[in-house]
């Protein structure tokens, strides 16, 4: 992708944002675009950040940290750790994210709280749901949620920040909010049980559902496909 079609489709994308939000009745500033740039070049994330993109997501750990050094001079870049987090990996994770939107049970949680440096402040997490039930073994069930944010509120080098999920594809707009509506109610009960938690973000609506999830409440909208184009590598 040149750097020319980079510009109009992160400029097609914002504009895919900004309408989604008006249509939905919500302010101009409801929800943020985070650039997923899996499998891309640090170079289109250059790119990106030349246009005033800030936020990047990344699933795979040395992938991401080979273009963090390609791109360490990049002021204010923001990296969200997006993927399956194993226990091997909280460390470097911990050690070079800014986010993590993929917590999905304690013993992660506790790693990156113990993992975390303490220069660094407090990580970022979303807890990840799984909002669809056996269509993906990923996530936390709406049933254990609670407890396990609980037990991420009381760990101090963690900030509990709100949920995450990936539903199952679905065709049309009603069948599309469906879990996406679930994941905004989970978030108003944890925030009516952990009164005191930061609990503004639902991270929620890739290159496929964005509309249906911004009509949700998304508050960061994961978009990968939509910006830098399809993908050929795993
Ligand atoms: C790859 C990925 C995305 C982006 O998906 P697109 O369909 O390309 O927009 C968003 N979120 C997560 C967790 C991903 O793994």
């Amino acid at each position: 992708m040149t750097d020319l079609i980079l510009r109009e489709s992160l400029a097609a994308a914002r504009k895919r944002l900004s309408c989604a939000l008006a249509s939905a009745g919500r302010p101009a500033d409801g929800a943020r675009l985070l650039a997923v740039s899996k499998t891309k070049p640090a170079g289109m994330i250059r790119a990106a950040w030349q246009l005033g993109q800030r936020d990047f997501g990344e699933n795979y750990v040395q992938e991401a940290l080979d273009k963090q050094a390609e791109l360490a001079d990049l002021d204010g870049i923001v990296w969200h750790f997006i993927g399956p987090l194993q226990s091997n990996k909280t460390r470097t994770v911990a050690e070079h994210f800014a986010w993590v939107h993929s917590v999905d049970r304690e013993k992660i949680a506790v790693r990156l709280n113990d993992q975390r440096p303490a220069a660094l402040g407090p990580l970022d997490v979303c807890l990840q749901v799984n909002v669809s039930g056996e269509a993906t073994k990923a996530g936390v069930g709406l049933e254990e949620l609670g407890a396990l944010a609980e037990r991420v509120v009381a760990l101090p080098n963690l900030r509990l920040r709100g949920l995450m999920a990936i539903p199952a594809p679905a065709e049309g707009l009603a069948a599309q909010r469906l879990p996406f509506a679930r994941l905004r109610e989970a978030l108003e009960a944890l925030r009516t049980r952990l009164p005191e938690a930061p609990l503004d973000t639902l991270s929620m609506g890739m290159t496929a559902d964005l509309e249906a999830a911004v009509l949700e409440g998304a508050t960061l909208v994961r978009l990968g496909t939509a910006i830098f184009g399809e993908r050929t590598t795993p």
